[in-house]
């Protein structure tokens, strides 16, 4: 089938090169010059595992890129728009993107066309897109609409995409219904699967969940999700607060209630709260919505007050491990909001940082992959970037982990120690182990544990020394 992609972001480069390789020919729009550029030139403005390989596979064959709306949106059957939606100062997303889109694609159509929102987008979106086709002579018989919301995860988005949990398609009309169907029967049908290039998710399930409802529901369903999402962070974040009050250990009792079918494991890992282009902005766009239907949805307000106690506490634990934070010199592993990505969008890595250079530190950092997104944003006299961990370590007098990505938590802590002046390190992430640093001699801060104090240190060495294997760390 054609289609047309508007937008070539995290989403739109993503579900281009998938619906490409389901065997769709495949256009992606975008109106920065410079982006189409580069993806025609087979270079990708994102690091997103897989992609690399899609493109090389499938571009300038069934996979196109361009800045022309008009040409492709005039033959595809199908037109997903997945252009941004940022959050305005109100809180509600900035839908001007999607509505000058939408305005482009009435004055290009000349077929019957099915109009995707792939963006996420409020409740009720479906409808305004329909009166902008109408208002600019397009009638209820040119187009459909419908709601296909997206539920891909930055560093996973390809597996995601093509071996997903569900598939969500909002749709008002049953024309429009099948042709969603047919654009992802190779998955529904499992003929992806049988000859994959992309190799299968074992975890995903072998057909995914197929929920066929109205546009607003849809559009509900992906606002509700990661809400939901972002609540259990904050929950297992407020809880992990209260674990170090009264000196309990956060891995066991995440482990203790995610056993717990009804919970699940996962989402509960405690650390420096959710960031990215996503959740800040789709809890605060649902509780925009919610207000201005006239429901306080008051838990999403203290899911994002946890969320920003969360760094808060953070920098107050570096401040207890250093004493004073003036021209202390600290070492940041992580930029980007998680693990696997370059996206530093609402990156408490990068907030974090920033409260520690108004604190008057030096910052040295690193991240595998965020480095030239960060540049674009964070800037300081106090701030240079190191090209690896270890050079980020040399000299700092504390070491914070910012990011979870797999490399830091394979540190190897002896060329740790030797790099930094001090060993002390502030884990945001939990990704070494309490016991283990107090054995290796390191002042260790996590989150939702005990902290590792130089008098652990020195109970450590001399179990060391009387031949203990094991030292608990307890306050
Ligand atoms: P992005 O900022 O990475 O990409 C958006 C792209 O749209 C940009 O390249 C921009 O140049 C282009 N664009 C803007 N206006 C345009 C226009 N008039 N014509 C053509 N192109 C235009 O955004 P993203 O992260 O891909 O997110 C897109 C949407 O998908 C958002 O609504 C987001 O909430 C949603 N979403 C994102 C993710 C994610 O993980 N990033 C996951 C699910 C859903």
């Amino acid at each position: 089938m054609k289609i047309a992609i508007v937008g070539s972001g995290y989403v739109g480069s993503v579900a281009g090169a998938c619906f490409a390789e389901l065997g769709h020919d495949v256009t992606v729009i975008d109106s920065d010059a410079r982006k189409v550029q580069a993806l025609q030139n087979g270079q990708l403005p994102i690091h997103e595992q897989y992609l690399p390989e899609l493109l090389a596979r499938h571009a300038g064959k069934r996979l196109h890129f361009t800045t022309d709306l008009r040409g492709p949106v005039s033959q595809s059957a199908a037109v997903f728009i997945a252009v941004g939606t940022p959050p305005l100062e109100s809180g509600e997303p900035d839908l001007s993107y999607v509505d000058s889109v939408v305005r482009e694609i009435a004055g290009a159509i000349q077929n019957y066309t099915v109009i995707v929102e792939k963006s996420t987008v409020p409740a009720l979106t479906s409808e305004w897109i329909r009166r902008t086709m109408r208002l600019h002579n397009r009638h209820e018989t040119d187009f459909d609409v419908v709601s296909n919301p997206e539920f891909l995860r930055e560093g996973t988005a390809v597996a995601d995409f093509l071996y997903p949990d569900r598939i969500v398609i909002g749709s008002s009309t049953s024309r429009a219904t099948e042709l969603m169907k047919e654009i992802y029967q190779p998955i529904m049908d499992k003929s992806y699967r049988k000859n994959p290039f992309i190799p299968v998710v074992q975890s995903a399930p072998v057909v995914p969940d197929l929920i066929v409802t109205d546009p607003s529901s849809a559009e509900l369903i992906k606002h509700a999700s990661n809400a939901f999402l972002a609540m259990k962070i904050s929950f297992i974040n407020a809880v992990s607060n209260v674990c170090e009050a009264v000196r309990g250990n956060i891995e066991d009792v995440c482990k203790g209630i995610g056993t717990d079918s009804r919970i699940g494991q996962k989402f509960l890992r405690p650390g420096i709260g959710y960031g990215g282009s996503c959740f800040p902005k789709d809890v605060s766009a649902f509780r925009a919505l919610s207000s201005k239907c006239g429901y306080e949805f008051s838990l999403l307000k203290d899911v994002e007050q946890i969320n920003l106690t969360q760094q808060l506490r953070f920098v107050a634990k570096v401040k207890e491990a250093l004493w004073t934070l003036r021209n202390k010199r600290i070492a940041a592993l992580g930029l980007a909001y998680k693990g696997g990505t370059d996206d530093v969008r609402e990156s408490p890595a990068i907030a974090i940082i920033e409260r520690l250079l108004a604190e008057g530190c030096q910052v040295v950092a690193f991240d595998p992959a965020a480095k030239e997104k960060a540049r674009e944003v964070l800037r300081s006299d106090r701030l240079t970037y190191a090209d690896s961990a270890y050079e980020a370590m040399d000299d700092a007098d504390a070491l914070v982990i910012l990011t979870d990505w797999d490399e830091f938590a394979r540190l190897d802590v002896g060329k740790m120690r030797d790099a930094l002046r001090h060993p002390i390190v502030i884990d945001g992430r939990n990704l070494l182990k309490p016991d283990r640093m107090a054995a290796e001699g390191f002042i260790y801060y996590s989150v939702g544990r005990s902290a590792v104090t130089l008098d652990h240190v020195a109970a450590a060495k001399q179990a060391a020394g009387n031949g203990a294997q094991v030292v608990e760390v307890k306050k």
